[in-house]
């Protein structure tokens, strides 16, 4: 039994065989037990330390085992680890006025949730409430949750095993990239597409227009200037709430608090998660305006979550925000994001397999190519047609840095508080670990 057996192996052992593993086959390899981490470094039981270039989820943005942050935590947890949402509690309180304070324009008003899921479930329930319609219009290249509603919204391909899809009413537009191509300011895919897809839709019957501010695990997709200016000004002609899903991109990513402060753009309703508190505990928001909020004081909040609010959750969200703010960690993802910037753009240079980067802040991409300019891999390719992308990622692991790949992007983002130091010795591990696309280009 675990607790007689020597060492670590169980852990392995037991994990592959009773816990069942998110999106995997769970016949896939053994997974690798982590059993320590500090910072930006997380260590396995063989021994091996690697720099988390992937924060995790992309939610680890103050880095593991954050000294402070943990102190919290335990702080809260003796004073209050949970009490039922309808009862005022200092924690949620205190949170509610964080983000009231922290969230440009009207947005003023939480509902808290336990991730990033149930937060755009609420935003979808509370704009189809609040308006009276139905619709709701999402884009391919996002995520918004595994949950039914999110998933529907969702217009990445791990929706495909679960449809037929459940919530009705969700209507799909194009997103402002063109594989290959990156990001494009082009009007086929901005507000007059989003004004012909309503068209078609009855723009009467549409509740809401989501989207991710900067499209996180499907780009990343930095919308052209004026796009997202332009999504909001077609909502308002038509009355349709427009929701920001900053859950990934929320809480400095981008190298600021919020992506929508770059794009001088308040949506009706922003929903977070991740970053909000470093993932310590399960936590999410949906975040409404101060006219969604007095609606709402009229007809019943759609949304209700036993944990909704949880004090231990809220604590540590109150208390990382204020290690963001006393330690500058949002500047220093503007700093290091800049750096890493430069360093990727050399990068470009040096290896023929690199067609561009893309991103903000902390939040990159890298686009492996072909010959000829086209994406090395095409969209959900077989293991052989990937063979040059994982090999990337291996090679990068071999070295220690923890990196990730969708189809033809290699995903990077690091921590928050990652250093200059630590960017400049991920840039020359991927600088040796390209050269495996480098081969496969045949360069
Ligand atoms: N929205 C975005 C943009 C995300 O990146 C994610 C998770 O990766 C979600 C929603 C779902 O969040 P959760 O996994 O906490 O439910």
């Amino acid at each position: 039994t675990p607790s007689t057996e020597k060492g670590t192996d169980w852990i392995a052992r037991a994990h592959r065989d009773h816990v069942l593993t998110s999106w995997s086959k769970q016949s896939g390899p053994d997974p690798i037990t982590v059993v320590d981490a500090a910072g930006c470094w997380f260590v396995d039981s063989n021994g091996n330390r690697y720099l988390d270039f992937l924060s995790q989820l992309v939610n680890l943005n103050l880095g593991h085992q954050h000294p402070r942050l943990v102190e919290a935590i335990t702080e809260q947890a003796r004073k209050s680890c949970f009490i039922g949402p309808t009862f005022a509690n200092e924690a949620r309180s205190r949170l509610a006025l964080e983000l009231d304070a922290l969230t440009p324009g009207n947005l003023t008003s939480s509902f808290f949730t336990t991730g990033g899921a149930a937060a755009n479930e609420a935003a979808i329930a509370i704009a189809r409430a609040v308006t009276g319609r139905h619709k709701v219009v999402a884009r391919y290249r996002s995520y918004h949750g595994a949950s039914a509603g999110a998933m529907t919204l969702t217009g990445d391909s791990r929706r495909w095993g679960l449809e037929p899809l459940t919530t009705p009413g969700v209507v799909r537009m194009l997103d402002p990239y063109v594989p290959g191509g990156g990001n494009v300011d082009d009007p086929r895919y901005s507000a007059a597409h989003l004004e012909e897809v309503l068209q078609y839709e009855n723009p009467g019957s549409v509740a809401a227009v989501i989207m991710e501010t900067v499209t996180g695990t499907n780009g990343p997709i930095v919308p052209p200037p004026g796009y997202l200016k332009s999504i909001r000004e077609v909502c308002d002609r038509h009355g349709i709430l427009l929701i920001c899903d900053e859950v990934m991109v929320g809480f400095g990513r981008l190298g600021t608090w919020f992506g929508i402060e770059q794009f001088d753009v308040v949506p009706d309703i922003l929903t977070t998660a991740k970053g909000i508190n470093s993932g310590y505990v399960p936590l999410g928001a949906t975040i409404v305006g101060a006219h969604i909020r007095d609606v709402l004081r009229d007809i019943a909040l759609p949304a209700g979550l036993t944990y909704a609010g949880h004090p231990l959750a809220c604590g540590s969200a109150v208390a990382s925000i204020e290690i963001m703010k006393s330690e500058g960690v949002v500047e220093n993802a503007a700093t290091q994001g800049a750096r890493l910037q430069r360093g990727l753009e050399e990068l470009t240079q040096r290896h023929p397999s690199v067609g561009g980067i893309r991103g903000l802040g902390l939040m990159w991409g890298i686009d492996l190519v072909g010959a000829d300019g086209s994406p090395l891999i095409p969209f959900k390719g077989t293991p052989e047609q990937s063979a040059p992308g994982l090999a990337v990622v291996k090679a990068a692991k071999e070295r220690g840095l923890w990196i990730g790949r969708q189809d033809s992007v290699i995903r990077l983002a690091p921590p928050l508080i990652i250093t200059a130091d630590e960017i400049d010795l991920a840039l020359s591990i991927l600088d040796e670990a390209l050269v495996h696309a480098d081969e496969a280009v045949g360069v």
